[in-house]
């Protein structure tokens, strides 16, 4: 019986929460860039330009290197881009950034990644937001569900409406428009 009383209320709050994180979204919009990795090393990721630029670096190519259409390319052009792999929405345990530039990749969380993450933000709660940070928080609270524990629930409803606060000009503003 509880358990059903739990299970509805969690599915409310999650609803509710996904919302809010929505509009925060859509105040401080950020269109991740898909994340790339090279096959020969899979401790970094990056944007597509880096990790052109250091899939180069690996063939001692240089800075010079062009990306050409996949029609056009030569069989040097197939070794080099086969050696860098994409992945839209991989599942990852933290945040994914560019290794160099540092930009925000597109990413989804484990359980794993989506509690860390949320430590991360009740520790360090943002004084102003951002596109990317924004991006961080909604990926950090899409694990809960109706059958998350309290604490999940309570921990995002807390950083996801620390968000909505400081984020209440900007939706305003949008309202507005
Ligand atoms: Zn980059």
């Amino acid at each position: 019986m509880g358990d059903t009383r739990h299970t509805q209320r969690a599915e409310l709050v999650a609803h509710r929460l996904r919302e809010r994180m929505w509009e925060i979204c859509e105040a401080f919009p950020y269109d991740a860039p898909n994340c790339y990795w090279l096959e020969s090393d899979c401790g970094d990721s990056y944007c597509r330009e880096h990790a052109i630029e250091a899939r180069a670096e690996e063939f001692g190519f240089g800075p010079l290197l062009r990306d050409p259409d996949w029609y056009r390319r030569n069989e040097m052009d197939d070794a080099f881009f086969e050696g860098i792999s994409a992945g839209r929405d991989g599942e990852s345990d933290n945040c994914e950034t560019c290794s160099t530039c540092g930009k925000t990749l597109s990413y989804v969380l484990t359980d794993y990644g989506a509690r860390s993450e949320l430590d991360h933000f009740l520790e360090h709660p943002p004084a102003v937001l951002s596109g990317e940070i924004s991006y961080e928080m909604n990926r950090a609270s899409l694990n809960i569900w109706s059958g998350s524990t309290r604490r999940q629930l309570l921990d995002t409803a807390r950083m996801v409406n620390a968000a909505w606060r400081i984020s209440a000009p900007a939706r305003a503003r949008i309202e507005g428009e």
